[in-house]
């Protein structure tokens, strides 16, 4: 990302059914992170566009939410329709923009629109309930729409989250104010094409821009009193502190996480030295806030899982994202790259043992772009950084433990609890290990996958509030309780 205008293509927002500069006229560039070209560029949206894009949402929120349901979820699913109709294109893009590589990212606009067709199942669940509260009275409860929702993202996957998360707030009778991140914005631009095709002006605006200009001002805009947030740890906690200086705000935060990987010693080496590689989601670079970076494995099969755990990383080709056959492609962004070396030196620092990569591929198209190699320390021990803290990125650490009475201090002893994926074929320990995991959401004898219906989030400070399930759709509604006096009973 560099705020320096060019004669690139131009990427617009969508602002009260318009698709539009911003008002100051400035654009972000985004770079293709394999080659540090430019791609193309989109608005730089300020205070001022959010103000406009936030009125139009008040002006709209009336009328939709005087839909029914049904209707509104009718709309969903053809958004969902449109998505699916240009998704060879909007594969295209995303991968260019974000890095990430061709094969992971082909399920990016069917789980988009999977999610999408599942709120829209779910329209007729906006219900409340009846009380038996009084002899005389009747006592029940609505659910009613907050108004304008904001709605702010992070970079792995903008496509897949700008349009999944739009669902639940619409079909929840809200309008939506979304800010996608300002690295990788670019398919967002195709999104906004589509909502302005789709619905009414002001029910969908979509402003690009910073966090700290766009992002800060819808945050701190009283108006929007439901703020949905994905993205790190300090920023959540700094939406939660703008937040609180405008208005009092529902807001529910999806952060990072440093996800426990545990192998008991009656698991097959084999299976779980694959399942924790895929763990990683190195077509992605790692940047997935449920991959497991740390990968703690009995004693018994540590020798065994480090070495073929190094033989599959080493294994990885890394190359351009658009080709079919590259399994890893370059880091989202320069200020990205240079985090996640920060991390590596870290570990190098505090004693972990470099099993594989650690640098910059060798070869000549490795020269410009955010390249690193899959990367593997062991011997990683609870007081080191990279046990602790999140890279989000294709580092992953493993650590040795013997003790099961001293392997739940390790896992939960970290400020995350975002996932967890556990590996026995004893059904006492996998049951005892998901009660005593600090994390949202467990996987036994699995990994990554997320499944529709299932609450997602974290608990600790990988967040608050939980989505993909019924609760992400409720918690877009406020609730009135109605008491009738029936005099004549
Ligand atoms: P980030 O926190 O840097 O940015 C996320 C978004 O916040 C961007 O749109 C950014 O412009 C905006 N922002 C920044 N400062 C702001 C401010 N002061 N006010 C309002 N908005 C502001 O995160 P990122 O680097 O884009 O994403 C990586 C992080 O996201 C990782 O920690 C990862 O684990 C997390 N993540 C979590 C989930 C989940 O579901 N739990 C999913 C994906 C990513």
């Amino acid at each position: 990302m560099t705020s320096v205008g060019t004669d690139l293509k131009e990427y617009p927002m969508l602002v009260d059914g318009e698709l539009c500069a911003s008002a100051a006229g400035e654009w972000i560039v985004s770079l293709d992170p394999s080659t540090e070209e430019p791609l193309g560029k989109v608005p730089a949206g300020s205070r001022l566009d959010v103000e406009r894009a936030v009125a139009s949402a008040e002006r709209a929120a009336g009328p939709w939410a005087a839909t029914s349901a049904t209707d509104r979820a009718a709309l969903v699913r053809e958004l969902a329709r449109r998505a699916t109709s240009r998704a060879p294109e909007l594969l295209e893009l995303e991968v260019r923009d974000t890095g990430n590589t061709k094969s992971r990212m082909v399920k990016d606009v069917s789980m988009a629109t999977t999610l999408m067709e599942y709120f829209a199942g779910l329209a007729l669940e906006l219900k409340g309930e009846t009380i038996p509260a009084s002899a005389t009275g009747l006592h029940f409860s609505v659910r009613e729409p907050y108004g304008v929702v904001g709605r702010i993202l992070a970079f792995n996957h903008p496509f897949m989250f700008a349009a999944s998360r739009l669902a639940a707030p619409l079909v929840a009778g809200n309008t939506v104010v979304l800010k996608p991140s300002e690295e990788s914005p670019l398919s967002t631009s195709i999104l906004a094409e589509l909502c302005a095709d789709v619905f009414p002006p002001g029910v969908v605006s979509i402003v690009t821009g910073t966090g700290r200009e766009a992002g800060a001002a819808l945050v701190q805009h009283p108006a929007v009193r439901r703020l949905s947030f994905i993205g790190s740890v300090p920023t959540g906690m700094e939406i939660q502190r703008l937040a609180a200086t405008t208005s009092v705000k529902h807001v529910s935060l999806e952060l990072g996480g440093k996800n426990p990987f545990v192998v008991f010693p009656d698991a097959d080496p084999a299976a779980v030295s694959a399942a924790a590689v895929a763990a990683m989601n190195f077509g992605h670079q790692g940047q997935s806030c449920g991959s497991t970076s740390r990968l703690l494995v009995h004693a018994d099969l540590y020798d065994e899982v480090v070495d073929r755990v190094a033989a599959s990383m080493a294994a990885i080709k890394v190359g351009m994202p658009l080709r079919d056959d590259t399994g890893m492609g370059p880091l989202n962004s320069a200020r990205h790259l240079a985090n996640v070396r920060s991390h590596v030196a870290a570990a190098h620092e505090d004693g972990a043992r470099l099993v594989t990569g650690g640098g910059r591929p060798r070869g000549g198209e490795f020269d410009r772009g955010y390249w690193l190699e899959p990367t593997l320390f062991a011997d990683v021990t609870p007081d080191m950084r990279l046990f602790r803290n999140e890279v989000f990125g294709p580092v992953l650490g493993i650590t040795r433990w013997t003790d099961d009475d001293d392997l739940w201090g390790m896992v939960n002893g970290v400020d995350y609890g975002l996932t967890a994926s556990i590996w026995t074929n004893d059904l006492n320990r996998a049951l005892l290990a998901a009660r005593a995991v600090r994390a949202g959401y467990v996987w036994i004898n699995g990994t990554s996958s997320h499944f529709p219906g299932t609450n997602f989030g974290g608990v600790k400070q990988s967040g608050l509030g939980s989505e993909e399930g019924l609760d992400e759709l409720l918690s877009f509604t406020e609730q009135k309780t109605v008491n009738i006096f029936l005099p004549g009973r």
